[in-house]
């Protein structure tokens, strides 16, 4: 009784500190001590050589040069050729999809039943926590109603494997303006989002909220202009609404937006991060750098949806769409716009979260920054730091040890050879791979 009553307590603290599930299940020696010796730590800002990791219980307890970390009785474990690194960190998922050149978005959302969308993301989830992902932002559930907040319960409670899981729920959209599309009109088609406007917008936001969401994610602009182009959907006021709403409990919210109204608009209601923004311009990303407000680039999703469309990579002239994502994705790391990794996983295979971060470096962003975006400064934007995303005293042990240097090699980043989560081994060192 007492223990639920402290952990009623620790709710009423932000979201921020409570999102991540205060209860992590019980495990036998929770005090036992473990130093791991990598190569080499990079501890979510920058590399060392010759540094080592104790880990007591749940938690980092030191991380330094290995002269001052190692301690007699202690379980040691050798990573050689390793780096270790803190678990990396998804900020755009979606565990209740599957790739769309297996089965369309639009069958995804009408045919598949919840059970079977749930026992695909049971896969996905463990998929990801083994490539070394141990945090996840997952951006909306797409018709699956709350499942992605019942996950995370089951993941909480020990019942399955997967990452530490930031939730939203169903997400919002505009009414008229999202999918699936194509249907008779005379019928109400199920959407992959709720719908709600102007004063209703207060009740869905606070519904969500109640039904489990840690952010809430809101279209800012989608695909239903005039001529079937992206256009914007909610007004400033709305988005205001929503961010208000979502912001007295504590709750920041996402956009989705791809068009410079749709982001300047977003940005001006004090929405915290933007996904994909695609036809940003430098203006757009000037106030976002101005405001604080993070992109997550989605590279990786772009690249999937153009090569489901015929093309191969290395073959023929590039995509058109490709060529503009590079440069935007350019506009805004010269406005100086802070990053986070976030790939929209679930339009292709769980697990190949490393594929953002491929691409981050090929588009032109240094690798040691790109490693920041998916580890301190994802913590950071997400509301997490103090919590993950630094291998540092004090911290959950999240930890992932990979083949190789990430610096020299982004490609190491799929050599994922052993993964920590809240100092439990869920994935044991299996050597030089
Ligand atoms: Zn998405």
């Amino acid at each position: 009784m007492r223990g639920r009553l402290l952990l009623s307590w620790l709710c009423l603290l932000p979201a921020a500190i409570c999102a991540q599930g205060t209860r992590p299940a019980p495990r036998e020696g929770a005090g036992a001590v473990t130093i791991l010796h990598p190569a080499r730590v990079f501890d979510g800002e920058s590399m060392h050589e010759g540094w080592a990791v104790r880990v007591r219980g749940d938690r980092i307890e030191a991380a330094g040069p290995s002269a001052g970390v190692t301690i007699p009785g202690a379980t040691v474990l050798e990573l050689a050729g390793t780096t270790l690194m803190p678990g990396l960190i998804e900020g755009h998922s979606h565990v209740l999809l599957h790739p769309y050149n297996e089965t369309s978005w639009n069958d995804q959302v009408l045919h598949e039943s919840l059970g079977v969308r749930v026992a695909r993301a049971t896969n996905h989830l463990r998929a990801t926590l083994m490539a070394g992902f141990t945090t996840i932002r997952d951006l909306g559930t797409e018709g699956a109603a709350y499942a992605d907040a019942e996950l995370k319960q089951a993941v909480d409670q020990g019942i399955i494997p997967g990452p530490r899981m930031l939730t939203t729920t169903r997400a919002i959209v505009a009414t008229g303006s999202y999918g699936p599309k194509g249907f008779a009109l005379q019928w109400q088609v199920p959407q992959g989002a709720e719908e709600a406007d102007g004063a209703s917008l207060v009740r869905v936001v606070r519904d969500q909220i109640g039904h489990g969401a840690d952010w809430i994610k809101v279209y800012a602009d989608y695909r239903w202009g005039a001529r079937g182009e992206a256009a914007p959907t909610f007004s400033i006021d709305e988005l205001t609404t929503i961010v208000e709403t979502a912001r007295s409990s504590g709750r920041p919210v996402v956009a989705h937006a791809s068009t410079p109204e749709g982001m300047r608009r977003a940005v001006m209601a004090g929405i915290e991060t933007i996904e994909h923004g695609d036809g940003g311009t430098p203006e757009v990303f000037r106030l976002m750098k101005e405001r604080g407000v993070a992109l997550c680039p989605t590279l990786a999703a772009g690249d999937a949806t153009a090569q489901y469309a015929g093309w191969k990579k290395g073959e023929g002239a590039e995509p058109g769409g490709i060529t503009r994502k590079r440069s935007s994705f350019q506009a805004a790391l010269a406005a100086g716009v802070t990053i986070l990794n976030g790939s929209d996983v679930g339009v292709f295979t769980h697990g190949d979260n490393a594929r953002e971060l491929e691409l981050m470096v090929n588009y032109g962003i240094p690798a040691p920054d790109a490693l920041r975006s998916a580890t301190s400064v994802a913590a950071r934007v997400l509301h997490l730091d103090g919590r993950v995303g630094a291998v540092k005293e004090g911290l959950l042990a999240d930890l992932v040890a990979i083949d190789g240097d990430p610096i020299r090699e982004i490609g190491a980043l799929r050599r994922v050879s052993f993964v920590m989560k809240g100092g439990t081994v869920v994935r044991a060192y299996e050597g030089r791979r």
